[in-house]
């Protein structure tokens, strides 16, 4: 997951436009290229803070990145790609409990570890994608322990500093190399890298201030996303250890299909079945639509194969409070069946037109086979 943007800046989610505004100059005073004589860390450091400030400075952005993450802060609309990529979300406890434990975190000193982002698939109704709608979504993830107050000691007992690492979770190790010695840095196996230690574990969550339970989340489905989409929402993840902060819960969507309509983007597309007479002579045709029966008006003369589009009908955009259009193809019907009197103005019709035609099968209304010899 690439780094927040908030924890960026080092500013709350709720933060103002003006605190993100005044911790984005004292970072960029702090990081410019100008005073890091090279460092390229630094430098690195300052592209992805501006990077951060140009989406949460602009309120829209800001509230798309809110939703979608930092995908959802480019020009296409929700994360596009594959959604079920991820390998397996059902193993649900290896993903917070694996890992670095300072993934996506600054490189301040230890403090109890941000909690995973946790990932989940919503499978919606076509109409709910097109719409919008509120989906609950249920997760197995990582809550406070309420016996110990998060705290992971017996009685709610704090933990304290770790002696091993002096609170710093990291230890170093000098090793003689082929170039001369190196200092190398790994997490302390004393504490496992937080920097704390617990004397007497809570016997509830064995010293982790968390357990597994199952939570049902609803979430906001807005309307136009669709399969591939992805929202964020933020803090939803897993809480971390020992009162970490908690991390995101990916929403993955999956929409399934209509009978009626499919869709290209924002646009709809779907057929309309039209009798053979009914093309030639143009009718006034009832059409449903996501929205409603429409009166559609077929002119004299459709082909099959025309396209009429109802501008609005379709799919909003994401960004946009405009819709896509709905776009109807005629398909004209040829009868396989004919009725001894259709069969008998069809070959009327044709002889009037002077176009020839097939004799009809032997057996087939002889008597009226007959009259025309
Ligand atoms: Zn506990």
């Amino acid at each position: 997951m690439p780094a927040d943007y908030y924890e960026l800046l080092g500013v709350s989610r709720n933060a103002t436009q003006d605190e993100i505004k005044r911790a984005y100059r004292r970072l960029a005073r702090e990081l410019h290229p100008d005073t890091g004589h090279g460092d390229p860390e630094q430098e690195t450091r300052f592209k992805e803070v501006a990077r951060a400030y140009e989406v949460l400075r602009d309120p829209d952005k800001r509230r798309r990145y809110d939703m979608f993450g930092p995908e959802g802060d480019g020009a296409n609309g929700a994360a596009a790609g594959d959604p079920f990529g991820f390998g397996g979300i059902g193993d649900v406890f290896e993903a917070f409990f694996g890992g670095s434990p300072f993934a996506g975190r600054g490189r301040g000193p230890a403090g109890p570890p941000r909690g995973s982002d946790l990932e989940v698939v919503a499978e919606l109704d076509f109409e709910q994608a097109v719409f919008g709608c509120q989906h609950g979504v249920v997760v197995r993830t990582a809550v406070e322990c309420s016996t110990c107050g998060a705290t992971g000691g017996a009685n709610g007992a704090a933990p304290a500093m770790c002696q091993e690492c002096h609170g710093t979770g990291q230890v170093q190790r000098v090793r003689q190399s082929l170039i001369g010695q190196m200092v190398m840095s790994s997490p302390c196996p004393r504490c496992g890298g937080s920097g704390q230690v617990i004397a007497d574990p809570c016997r509830d969550c064995r010293g982790e201030g968390r357990r597994v339970e199952e939570r049902t989340y609803t979430v906001d489905i807005p309307p136009g996303v669709d399969t591939g989409s992805t929202l964020r929402l933020s803090g939803r993840g897993a809480v971390g250890p020992r009162g970490g902060p908690t991390g995101d819960l990916y929403v993955h969507l999956r929409v399934s299909p209509h009978d009626r309509f499919a869709r290209d983007g924002a646009n709809l597309l779907a057929e309309l079945s039209l009798p053979y007479t009914q093309a030639v002579l143009g009718v006034s045709v009832p059409f449903d639509t996501l929205d409603g029966t429409e009166q559609l008006d077929i002119p004299r003369g459709t082909a099959s194969g025309t396209v009429f589009r109802l501008r609005g009908k379709g799919v909003p955009h994401l960004e946009r409070r405009s819709r896509g259009d709905l776009l109807v193809t005629v398909v004209v019907e040829v009868p396989t069946e004919l009725s001894e009197d259709e069969e008998e103005i069809l070959r009327r019709l044709a002889e009037v037109r002077g176009e020839p035609v097939a004799e009809p099968p032997v057996g087939l209304f002889t008597k009226f086979r007959s009259a025309f010899k």
